[in-house]
């Protein structure tokens, strides 16, 4: 018999107080006992439509079924059939948009916490030995990666199971992408980011950090020197976003990327970090999704006393995980809905002292569905801040659309590319936020799969020739 529980059990976390002074992980993850107790609220559908709700196609079911049985080797095995970075998508995805949105419990209920069990098989594998991975024989044909993130790391990956000789090529200093540049440590540890790209590099995948592809090497020469027949973009869309309001220049605004990256990257938290960052008292966050959300919460955690969130809309249109908003307000971080600032305001000395904002209501709505929001005439004040971080949205980087021969944007920056990948460049495929602009995990994963398989057929084609 099932276990007819509506509620999902709850994931036990550090508590709020305690967490908002430390970087390490809020959720501590399922015991044993409870993963299994968890598990058995699946009923085995048939139809399996949370299957469907799967950007990579997870065997829910069968995973799940596993994990009842107590079988978590087993579990991880058909999880990683068809993800390769199931420690990161367990704790990361917007669940609750997909696969669980999609669960037959969620109707009467809590869906099944498909996320929650995905994580513990992934972090059961990863605290023991694991099956050794082997390495597939070449099959004599070598492919680039540009960029290392989740849509990078997984084209690698499925190549390089299919025998493809595959080099990542890296901008920055270590691997991972947004995993371990923007997603903070306490959402996502960089031990587990590094565990996932060290199973990708055992499948023979080299991974060659600090090259700028457009600056170091470029994509023509990689094809017509270097010997890669095809080659995969998943350069992401790191490149910030601003209003354009008075008083952005000021010393203490921040792009969202620059202060996520100083935190996360170059550990700007730690006594014995050279990275230099504001340790403002009063920050403003400008922004609704997660990125403000991360933004938020590890200024606190850097010892602002007060941290806003400024959000031009209203709660219910907030973009970021409910999770992570209900998180946040746990810790303290005031939410300032219909909101909009108009004008940074600075010192004699050029520092940030204010901000001026002016309120909002919604009106009819926009193209997106959502209500737009208006200025309030005359409703302009101003709230004291001595740090403001814009996660107003970010844009690909122009740099490979400059520098490589036949490559086609879109006006806004994005890669044109068809449903498999294939750019307007004969060879070179894309995905990910670099194609899409920002968007999520699982969905630059679901990119970088589906170029693999368009890679591979690519190259076979071209045998026959
Ligand atoms: P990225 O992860 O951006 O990786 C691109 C890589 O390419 C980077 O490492 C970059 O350095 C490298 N690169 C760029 N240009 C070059 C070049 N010219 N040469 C060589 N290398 C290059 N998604 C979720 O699903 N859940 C979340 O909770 C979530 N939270 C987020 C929080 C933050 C702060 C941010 C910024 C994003 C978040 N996202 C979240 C979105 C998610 O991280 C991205 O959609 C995803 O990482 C996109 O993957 P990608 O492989 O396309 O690109
Ligand atoms: Fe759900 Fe994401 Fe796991 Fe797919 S990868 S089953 S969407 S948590
Ligand atoms: Fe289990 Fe929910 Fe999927 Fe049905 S829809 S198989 S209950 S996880």
């Amino acid at each position: 018999m099932p276990n007819m529980k509506p509620d999902k059990a709850p994931m036990p976390t550090q508590p709020p107080q305690e967490r908002r002074h430390n970087f390490r992980e809020v959720a501590l993850g399922y015991s044993r006992e409870t993963a299994m107790e968890e598990a058995t609220r699946c009923l085995s559908c048939k139809h399996k439509p949370c299957v469907s709700g799967c950007p990579v196609h997870i065997e829910i079911p069968s995973f799940i079924r596993e994990v009842r049985e107590g079988d978590f080797e087993k579990a991880y095995e058909i999880i990683t059939r068809t993800s390769s970075l199931p420690a990161v998508c367990g704790r990361v995805c917007p669940q609750e948009n997909q696969c669980e949105a999609r669960c037959v419990r969620g109707k009467t209920g809590d869906p099944v916490g498909i996320g929650r069990l995905e994580r513990f098989v992934a972090d059961t594998h990863n605290a023991g030995e694991g099956a050794e991975v082997k390495k597939p024989q070449s099959n004599g044909h070598k492919v680039a990666v540009i960029g290392s993130g989740p849509s990078g790391l997984t084209c690698a990956g499925d190549l390089a199971k299919r025998g493809y000789e595959v080099t990542v090529f890296e901008a920055l200093h270590l691997a991972g992408g947004v995993l371990v540049y923007g997603i903070p440590e306490f959402r996502l540890p960089k031990s587990i980011v590094q565990r996932e790209v060290e199973t990708i590099k055992a499948l023979g995948v080299k991974i060659e950090t600090n090259m700028v592809i457009g600056r170091v090497l470029s994509i023509d020469e990689l094809m017509d020197e270097q010997g890669f027949e095809a080659v995969f973009i998943g350069s992401g869309a790191g490149l910030p976003r601003f209003m354009n309001i008075k008083g952005e220049n000021l010393c203490g605004v921040y792009s969202a990327n620059e202060f996520l990256t100083r935190t996360n990257l170059m550990k700007a938290y730690r006594e014995d970090a050279a990275t230099p960052i504001m340790h403002a008292k009063k920050v403003a966050v400008v922004g609704g999704g997660n990125v403000a959300m991360d933004a938020a919460r590890s200024a606190l955690r850097l010892g602002a006393e007060e941290v806003t969130v400024i959000y031009r809309r209203s709660e219910e249109e907030l973009p970021a995980r409910a999770e992570e908003v209900a998180h946040a307000k746990e810790e303290g971080v005031v939410f300032r809905m219909l909101s909009n600032p108009v004008e940074i305001l600075g010192d004699e000395k050029e520092f940030v002292t204010g901000i001026r904002i002016q309120k909002m209501e919604l009106g009819e709505p926009d193209a997106s569905g959502r209500r737009r929001p208006v200025p309030v005439e005359g409703s302009e004040f101003v709230a004291e801040a001595d740090a403001v971080i814009m996660a107003i949205g970010t844009s690909p980087n122009p740099l490979l659309k400059a520098t490589t021969k036949g490559l086609d944007t879109k006006p806004w920056g994005g890669i044109i590319a068809d449903g498999n990948g294939q750019t307007s460049r004969e060879g070179v495929f894309a995905g990910g936020d670099a194609v899409t602009g920002a968007a999520t995990v699982i969905l630059a994963m679901g990119e970088g799969k589906t170029a693999a398989a368009a890679i591979d057929e690519y190259i076979r084609s071209k045998e026959k020739k």
